[in-house]
């Protein structure tokens, strides 16, 4: 039998290894069903994780299951290279109903630092060239070169230091007048937002500082991308986050609940003028494109996820489990080490008290593996590691729902003895 972390230490990650290691982390995973996976022999886990938040349906969904077996035994290929690839024009045509406003066409590839990474080049082509681009504090977009320049926190550019390409604006998050001043002594051909920071912790713009936004990007010629790579398709309880605060961006990046994490797959939906800018005539009708562009089993997926989220009404079952877990964590707040609890739907977060000074991410740490020691994978938000984030699938039950906060409650309760010693 294959040695699976050994061969991923020798070629592809050792030091990945040395932390699992380390911190006694589980390292090797043999199963995942529904709301649960299986890890380093018998040990079963509810996953709170799923897949970064891609598992939007749980572990091996049988309809997304069928839908990838029907396509891998069809007729169709799998790519297209003269014609079009099959069920591309209609998951196309879906999430850009599902968008609404001024969204009409879709571009299709395979994660969220390439569809980033996309959507930037629309942006230039459709500001007439202008290069320069704003993003936040905390915010995310992906590690290649395009994203990471983007980046709100520095970590990233550890392998990179002093790195830093030109017309790259990072603004404090939810800064609509530090946005301002730039839009208005600059050329900027787009805002780069995260309706919801992901990993910043699950960290929600109020509404009305996102609409004002909006706003000033229209009125300074700049496009506005929402960055929905982690929450698009219910996660916040809407097909898209942005819809809660009654905009209508240019370009919206979506990813990983599209293929409910089975596929790598990735859109950037855009309104018409964008598209036209990049595809101008004729000649230019295959300017941008690339080899797994609207692969079939990445289509096949995304139309199924999107039937069974509607279907089975999971952005409704988002937003009311999301507030059953929230008033579950809320009440843990006060004589308990958890300290706050942010979110929306079912991306949460919740932050845990340091053992010896309050900011010391010490304390998420602890009650993260307490809880892995409690069979419930949670993990800390990179950004703000004081934070243990959520990102479950939109099918967990209300048991397991409650599952999970009995062992938060557990794990607090031992917490409690690390800050007492
Ligand atoms: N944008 C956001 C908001 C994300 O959460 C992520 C992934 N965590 C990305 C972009 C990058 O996606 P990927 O990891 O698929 O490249």
């Amino acid at each position: 039998m294959t040695d699976t972390v050994g061969a991923y230490r020798t070629a592809v990650n050792p030091l990945r290894c040395d932390v699992i290691e380390e911190l006694d982390w589980p390292s090797s995973y043999t199963g995942a069903e529904g709301a649960y996976v299986t890890a380093d022999g018998d040990q079963r886990y509810l996953d709170m994780i799923a897949e970064f938040g891609a598992a939007v349906l749980g572990h091996r969904h049988p309809r997304v299951v069928r839908a990838l077996s029907d396509a891998l035994h069809g007729g169709s290929p799998f790519i297209v290279p003269i014609g079009v690839p099959a069920l591309a024009g209609e998951l196309a045509q879906r999430l850009c109903e599902l968008a609404g406003g001024r969204i009409e066409r879709a571009y299709f590839c395979t994660g969220g630092s390439e569809a980033v990474e996309n959507a930037m080049k629309f942006a230039v082509a459709a500001s007439g060239g202008r290069s320069e681009f704003v993003s936040f504090e905390g915010g995310y977009h992906g590690l290649t070169p395009g994203p990471l320049a983007l980046a709100g926190h520095d970590y990233w550019r550890t392998p990179l230091p002093g790195w830093s390409p030109p017309g790259r604006h990072r603004v404090p998050f939810g800064d609509v007048a530090a946005v301002e001043r730039v839009l208005a002594g600059r050329e900027v051909a787009a805002v780069l937002v995260e309706p919801v920071q992901g990993i910043g912790g699950a960290r929600p713009w109020p509404d009305d500082a996102l609409r004002s936004l909006a706003e000033r990007c229209a009125a300074h010629g700049t496009l506005l991308i929402c960055d929905e790579v982690l929450t698009g398709l219910g996660r916040t309880g809407s097909w898209f986050a942005f819809q809660q605060a009654g905009i209508d961006p240019d370009i919206v990046v979506t990813s990983k609940a599209l293929s409910g994490g089975v596929v790598p797959v990735a859109a950037v939906l855009m309104s018409r003028a964008v598209h036209e800018s990049v595809y101008a005539s004729p000649a230019a009708a295959t300017v941008h494109s690339s080899t797994f562009e609207g692969h079939l089993l990445g289509m096949a997926a995304g139309l199924a996820v999107l039937e069974v989220l509607a279907e089975q009404d999971l952005l409704a079952r988002a937003a009311s489990l999301g507030e059953r877990l929230r008033s579950g964590l809320e009440e843990l707040k006060g004589a308990r080490a958890v300290t706050g609890v942010r979110g929306r739907g079912l991306l949460l977060a919740f932050q845990v008290a340091g053992i010896d000074a309050p900011d010391d991410p010490d304390g998420a740490g602890t009650c993260m593996d307490l809880l892995m020691s409690r069979g419930v994978l949670v993990y800390q938000a990179a950004h703000d590691p004081t934070w243990l984030k959520l990102t479950p699938p939109l099918t967990l039950t209300d048991a397991q729902a409650d599952e999970f906060l009995g062992a938060v409650r557990d794990s607090l309760a031992d917490l409690s003895a690390y800050h007492e010693d």
